[in-house]
């Protein structure tokens, strides 16, 4: 980010991440990429680093880091390794499900599971994407039946699913009222379970999901059949599930915002350096008008983002950060990021469709940002709605 944007403790903090990463996480990198899993291991090493639940407050043992700076700091860390695999992963641990937990679970709840989110013992999906419901989550056919017990019973099937095979448990979207999908002003229909997998064998991570790009991490299908879910797995209200998924919308979109920032930056970094080393016609690519105007606009650009995201991050410390603001945010950030790491490809050459070049794997990473956690269609629905009202 620009100077000045963080103190002397995010530095500091930075330190950390750093270390952390480089020890942890890069001389793994290769590995994950060809197991199509980042390992167990990574969640336990962050947890002693104190890098989960950055923002749990300190009654549950947490050290109540709400500012989002620290959080960014973890992107641009991961984004120098390229590791934008592991950076996702632990968003939707920290900024998906923990917000869900920290906003609308009760006090025995948030006993019982942050610990277990900070320790990296319980780490989290977000299930709220179903094969017939992605943009339009009303559609989802996941249905939690209420037992006499006071529990429920969930069957449906999910997909997309990031830690889907190699985490514990999942925050599930489910309907609730028995009705069925396209029955409008259905908006107290569903509701947000925390589901975990462990003794429930109706909780099946289907398929391993192929993907193009970010292929560190696990994306699968979930299935839940005849899912015993305990009263207390429930989040909140029943019939209040949409209302609080909204709710946790800001900081997952701000999450991918700063993310595709902290990834536009490194292989801007990245490119200049490889500009100046490679030559044609008998001097340096660096020398071309083209690439040195070409290189000036993606820096201009990039300066843009950053001052953007740097706006939402600090509505967002301040409380203020809402749907519209962080749609705004996530939608400038991955187009820039798409639109960017596009061009920095190109100024690679051949080099830059060879997977040896950390470029390729940033551009088939980055074509997923304008997709997850709200398309860029739909974020655009969002800001207009707020402009046309
Ligand atoms: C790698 C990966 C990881 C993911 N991780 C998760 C995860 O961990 N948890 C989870 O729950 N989900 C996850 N998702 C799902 C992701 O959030 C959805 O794919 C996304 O919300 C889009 O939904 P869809 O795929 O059903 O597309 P659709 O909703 O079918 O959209 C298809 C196209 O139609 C457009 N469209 C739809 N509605 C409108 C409209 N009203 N106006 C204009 N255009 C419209 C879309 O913008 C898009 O271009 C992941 C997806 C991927 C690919």
């Amino acid at each position: 980010m620009f100077a000045g944007f963080y103190d002397e403790i995010h530095e500091e903090f930075r330190e950390v991440v750093r270390e952390f990463v480089t020890r942890e996480v890069s001389p793994h990198s290769k590995t994950w990429d060809s197991e199509h899993m980042i390992e167990r291991s990574l969640w336990s090493a962050a947890a002693e680093n104190g890098l989960l639940g950055l923002a749990v407050d300190e009654e549950h043992g947490g050290m109540g880091l709400g500012d989002y700076r620290f959080r960014m700091i973890i992107d641009e860390e991961l984004a120098r390794a390229n590791a934008l695999s592991v950076a996702l992963a632990l968003h939707l641990h920290d900024d998906w499900v923990l917000p869900a937990l920290l906003k609308f679970a009760t006090a025995q709840q948030k006993q019982t599971w942050l610990p277990r989110f900070m320790d990296g013992s319980f780490v989290s999906s977000v299930a709220f994407t179903e094969p017939g419901a992605g943009s339009d989550l009303r559609s989802v056919r996941t249905k939690a039946v209420k037992d006499d017990d006071g529990g429920w019973t969930l069957n449906g099937q999910k997909t997309f699913i990031g830690n889907g095979i190699s985490g514990d448990g999942a925050l599930v979207l489910a309907r609730t009222d028995g009705s069925e999908p396209r029955e409008r002003g259905a908006e107290t229909s569903f509701s947000l379970f925390l589901v975990e997998k462990a003794d429930n064998p109706g909780y099946q991570p289907g398929r391993q999901l192929e993907k193009m790009g970010l292929t560190a991490s696990d994306t699968a299908e979930l299935f839940f059949s005849d899912v015993h879910v305990p009263a207390g797995n429930l989040i909140g209200e029943p019939g209040r599930g949409l209302e609080y998924a909204k709710a946790i919308l800001p900081q997952g979109r701000l999450g991918v915002a700063t993310s595709a920032a902290a990834v536009t930056a490194e292989v801007l970094r990245q490119t200049v350096d490889y500009v100046g080393q490679r030559e044609a016609f008998g001097q340096s690519i660096r020398e071309f008008q083209h690439t040195r105007f070409q290189l000036a606009e993606l820096q201009v650009g990039l300066e843009a983002t950053q001052r953007y995201v740097a706006a939402a991050v600090e509505s967002f410390n301040a409380g203020s950060l809402d749907l519209v603001a962080a749609s705004k945010a996530k939608l400038w950030a991955s187009e820039q990021a798409k639109s960017s790491v596009d061009a920095c490809l190109q100024l690679h050459g051949g080099y830059g469709y060879i997977l040896d070049y950390p470029v390729a794997h940033a551009y088939l990473a980055v074509r997923l940002l304008t997709i997850f956690g709200g398309t860029s269609e739909i974020l655009k629905e969002t800001i207009s709605a707020d402009l046309t009202g």
